[in-house]
């Protein structure tokens, strides 16, 4: 008798499927700030990692492995081969480029498309009962990208979007208020990047809106300059890029909290990148960030922001942007 069984008297076969398995595919900086924040919020007990590169894969796995005793019995399993994926209940998109010093999220455009041709049919192959989170950049065209590749229903394909500058911006003005993020509401919606909208005219502390004492705020016209709060989210991670070479953590977070959400069917409101024709007039097949109900089935409602008129024309011209980018892309 091994050593095993002259320990262990089984009673019952142990369970198989935790019903949280998480694929993440990238190891880089940004696919281990997401998979260390999933594990070590228990949003997911089963976290498998893909990557093309094998040692990078190896490693990152065993360093976490390592720290299991810590992470309430996670299992933890990486491999090239697609088939450790079988199950998934959410696959998370992360591998590619990024982007270089002074590079824009646009310019990446065709580069991580093509990464996505090989990754997306693999995933939807192994589960395809799945729900997409593509997080790489830029990240409203590639889940543009995923959808078309993946076949799936278009609130089972969602990209990280502003959820992330939502984050961005509710902690820069917790800044000024010296109030905590979580009790400052506002929301960052349209174009992860340079073209995201500020929708100044809900932002609020207990339901007092900011506008209601400033009626200039976020706009040219304010003499506190609130405005520069969005120019601030719109350039951070070109910051932190600058200062650290890449960004991580924030995304980890944000990406962690996207998950929670979908594994145990929440219904959270999220600023996440959908398909958002029909919606305030768009007419494009894009997805951008709005505010979205997420569950168990992904996206089941987008609610319906009331927009002024500048916040509107702004995020049309989101939309306008990115249709012009998906026709140029190259799918075969
Ligand atoms: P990184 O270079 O550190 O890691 C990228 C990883 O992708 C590498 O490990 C590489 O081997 C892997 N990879 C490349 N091709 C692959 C393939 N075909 N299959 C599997 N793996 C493959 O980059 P990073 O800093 O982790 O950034 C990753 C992406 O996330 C970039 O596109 C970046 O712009 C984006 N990003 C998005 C947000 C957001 O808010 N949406 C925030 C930060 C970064």
């Amino acid at each position: 008798m091994n050593t095993r069984d002259a320990l262990l008297s089984m009673i019952s076969p142990p369970a198989a499927d935790s019903g949280n398995k998480v694929t993440v595919v990238g190891v880089g900086q940004v696919g281990m700030a997401c998979a260390f924040s999933i594990l070590s919020q228990g949003v997911s007990s089963d976290v498998v990692l893909v990557d093309v590169m094998e040692d990078k894969l190896k490693g990152e796995m065993m360093d976490l492995q390592h720290g299991a005793l810590f992470l309430k019995n996670a299992t933890i399993t990486a491999s090239k081969d697609y088939s450790v994926t079988a199950g998934s209940k959410l696959c998370i998109i992360t591998a590619g480029v990024r982007q270089k010093e002074g590079e824009s999220r646009l310019n990446l455009v065709q580069r991580n498309t093509d990464v996505l041709k090989h990754i997306v049919p693999n995933l939807v192959k192994y589960s395809p009962d799945t729900i997409l989170l593509v997080v790489s950049n830029p990240v409203d065209i590639l889940t543009y990208v995923a959808w078309k590749l993946s076949g799936l229903p278009k609130n089972r394909v969602i990209g990280s979007g502003t959820n992330l500058d939502t984050s961005r911006f509710r902690f820069l003005v917790s800044q000024k208020l010296g109030v905590s993020p979580g009790s400052v509401h506002g929301w960052i919606i349209g174009e992860h990047g340079d073209s995201s909208v500020a929708i100044w005219s809900g932002v609020n502390v207990a339901g007092v809106r900011l506008r209601e004492i400033n009626p200039a705020v976020g706009t040219d016209r304010d003499p506190e300059n609130w405005k520069d709060v969005h120019k601030q989210v719109i350039s951070s991670a070109y910051d932190v890029i600058k200062l650290k070479g890449y960004t991580s953590w924030a995304i980890g977070l944000s990406v962690a909290s996207l998950a929670s959400s979908i594994l145990r069917n929440s219904n959270n409101v999220h600023a996440v990148s959908t398909y958002v024709k029909g919606q305030h007039d768009i007419v494009h097949d894009v997805f951008l960030s709005v505010p979205s109900v997420l569950g168990e089935n992904g996206v089941s409602y987008i609610v319906k922001q009331q927009l002024n008129g500048d916040e509107h024309e702004a995020l049309l011209k989101s939309a306008n942007l990115m249709s012009e980018v998906q026709e140029g892309l190259k799918f075969d």
